[in-house]
């Protein structure tokens, strides 16, 4: 073994440049190398991801679901799932607090275990704090984690520290357990199919806009201090959101059972276009029926944005969108936790959402101007 990492280092050492580091530091306009934001998010996934084999064969699900699934028995399957939070990209601690940090750190990653149609069971926290962190902020975080953790009845089994440079950063990977024939991938919507999200969206959005803004305030009269009455809701959604793990225990007790699903992390239009992308199909919204809070209206109005903009653009709802046979209608019509907001549709790659007005359009094109009022 040693002899084999010695010719390894060997064979690259030749390979290693450092004009490269360089011309890496220069940016890819100087460089004439090509910037990341030609393929965004999902495409650079996709690129770094292709190319890697499967050796082991209990590895049903690897890259490309909001968790990986790997056989556990005959009938059961681990689920795991990492995400990474870094200050000035996922929070500002300007206006998160610690605990709220390490409690939201542990939900979004318990909430891709829940999108499998899956329990979790335990985490790792891996954290990288600088030194303008004194002992008791640390103590804050871990405090946030321990709360998410009692809550949703997960072990904390490990992790990592290290100092930090620049900002705070916090990983955490999650693990859950599920029923083989109980997963739910987000491949498997088909044609007629309803598509249903739990809860209400947007808020999140909603209250991070507010937050920013208070901050702006803030910083051109430190003394004054924001008073948030008004929108404690979405401030809320903003700051603690929740894993849903109670929507995927209702669904079972209704004897519902999903053909494709995913969490909102990223706003509908981009969990859909997951969905059909995945399920190779398309997808019809009605913007009517997204379901929005009056604080979240009442927030895109102070903003002059369309809530719809909300609802299908932003983020961080940490609802579930879920397709469901048409034969279901009847069952989850009436369930106050789901919304039916449109159908499945064969075209693939094609979503389009049915305006107020009547008007149908690509959901690519509501971007925030076509919604500007
Ligand atoms: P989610 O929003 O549900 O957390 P992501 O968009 O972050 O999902 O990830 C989509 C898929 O790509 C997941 O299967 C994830 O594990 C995988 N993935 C994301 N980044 C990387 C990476 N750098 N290397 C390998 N797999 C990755
Ligand atoms: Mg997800």
């Amino acid at each position: 073994m040693v002899l084999k990492s010695s010719v390894f280092l060997r064979t690259f050492i030749p390979h290693f440049q450092l004009h490269l580091v360089i011309l890496y530091m220069k940016g890819t306009n100087e460089s004439g190398l090509t910037d990341i934001s030609n393929l965004g998010e999902f495409g650079l996934i996709n690129r770094i991801t292709k190319d890697f084999p499967t050796f082991h064969q209990n590895v049903v699900k690897g890259v490309g679901d909001d968790a990986a699934i790997v056989e556990e028995s005959e009938n059961t399957v681990q689920v795991y799932s990492t995400d990474l939070l870094l200050e000035g990209t996922h929070f500002d601690l300007a206006y998160v607090p610690l605990r709220h940090l390490g409690y939201k750190a542990v939900a979004v990653n318990l909430s891709d275990i829940v999108a499998m149609n899956a329990h979790p069971y335990g985490i790792t926290v891996s954290i990288a704090v600088s030194n303008r962190f004194p002992i008791e902020a640390v103590d804050e975080i871990y405090e946030g984690i321990k709360l998410a953790c009692q809550k949703y009845e997960v072990d904390l089994l490990g992790g990592d520290t290290s100092s930090s440079r620049l900002g705070l950063v916090i990983s955490v990977t999650a693990f859950g357990r599920a029923e083989k024939s109980e997963v739910v991938y987000r491949k498997g919507a088909k044609p007629k199919d309803l598509i249903c999200v739990s809860g209400d969206i947007g808020a999140a959005y909603a209250g991070l806009l507010v937050l920013d803004r208070e901050k702006s305030v803030y910083l051109k009269a430190p003394n004054t201090q924001p008073d948030l009455t008004d929108y404690d809701y979405v401030v809320g959604r903003q700051l603690k959101p929740e894993p849903k793990l109670g929507i995927i225990n209702q669904l079972k007790s209704l004897g519902l059972h999903p053909t494709s699903m995913i969490d909102i992390s990223d706003g509908i239009a981009s969990e859909l276009h997951h969905i059909c992308e995945q399920s190779n199909c398309g997808a019809t919204i009605y913007a009517g029926k997204l379901p929005i809070d009056y604080q979240t209206v009442k927030v895109a109005e102070e903003f002059k944005i369309s809530p719809t903009t909300f609802a299908l653009n932003g983020g961080e709802d940490y609802e579930l969108l879920f397709t469901l046979p048409i034969q279901d209608f009847d069952k989850v019509k009436s369930i106050r936790e789901f919304t039916i907001i449109g159908h499945i549709t064969e075209e693939p790659g094609q979503i389009h959402v049915v305006l107020d007005s009547g008007e149908v359009v690509d959901a690519d094109a509501l971007g925030w101007d076509h919604f500007k009022e």
